[in-house]
């Protein structure tokens, strides 16, 4: 229960992490503040889950996450704090795999939380146009060491295969959504 009579149909590209902190952040933008379970608890829920997405999480955050759910859920004076973490103990109890690639493996199956996220060029793909390199708007791709190949599997005579330096990358996708023969990946 998130709290209307909506639906809404989500699939593999969504993040369940990140869905239950979207949720987490609209019940603290709209609890009152009037009891401190919800005022603060929301607050600290909220705090989890974004240590979580960043990639900063660990098992015990899990174990706070259900605990504090249930603080707040039993604690609250009105239906907003009572349901307000609905969607973190809903989301872990069905997906619990998400939570555990996060926290364990600093890993978001989805591929949805960006600071867990890197870009790569594929070197066998990419015919060393160039086009990436021009549109990164941090300077973070330049021409590699290997050999750049057409689509046809010959070298590209004088062009090399591209790299992103992760170091530098703020993963704004532009070069994802730029390359027109599919050479760039996020995992
Ligand atoms: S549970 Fe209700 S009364 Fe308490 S802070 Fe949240 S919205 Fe206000
Ligand atoms: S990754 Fe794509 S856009 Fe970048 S140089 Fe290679 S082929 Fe060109
Ligand atoms: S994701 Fe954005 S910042 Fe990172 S390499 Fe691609 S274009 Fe540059």
């Amino acid at each position: 229960m998130m709290g209307s009579g909506g639906a809404i149909v989500m699939d593999e590209d969504n993040c369940m992490v990140d869905v239950a902190k979207f949720y987490m952040t609209f019940i603290c933008d709209e609890s009152c503040g009037k009891c401190s379970p919800c005022r603060i608890g929301t607050k600290r829920c909220l705090d989890i889950l974004t240590k979580i997405c960043d990639g900063k999480g660990e098992p015990q955050d899990l174990e706070d996450l259900k605990e504090l759910s249930n603080v707040i859920r039993n604690n609250s004076l009105c239906a907003l704090g009572q349901t307000a973490t609905n969607p973190i103990l809903s989301t872990i109890k069905a997906f619990p795999e998400e939570y555990e690639a996060h926290v364990k493996d600093h890993k978001c199956p989805a591929h949805v939380c960006k600071n867990m996220m890197e870009y790569f060029i594929l070197p066998n793909k990419c015919i060393g146009c160039g086009l990436c390199m021009r549109n990164c708007p941090v300077g973070a791709i330049a021409p590699g060491t290997e050999p750049a190949h057409l689509p046809n599997g010959n070298v590209n005579p004088g062009k090399f295969a591209h790299v992103i330096d992760p170091k530098k990358c703020v993963k704004c996708g532009s070069c994802l959504s730029g390359c027109r023969i599919g050479a760039i990946t996020k995992r």
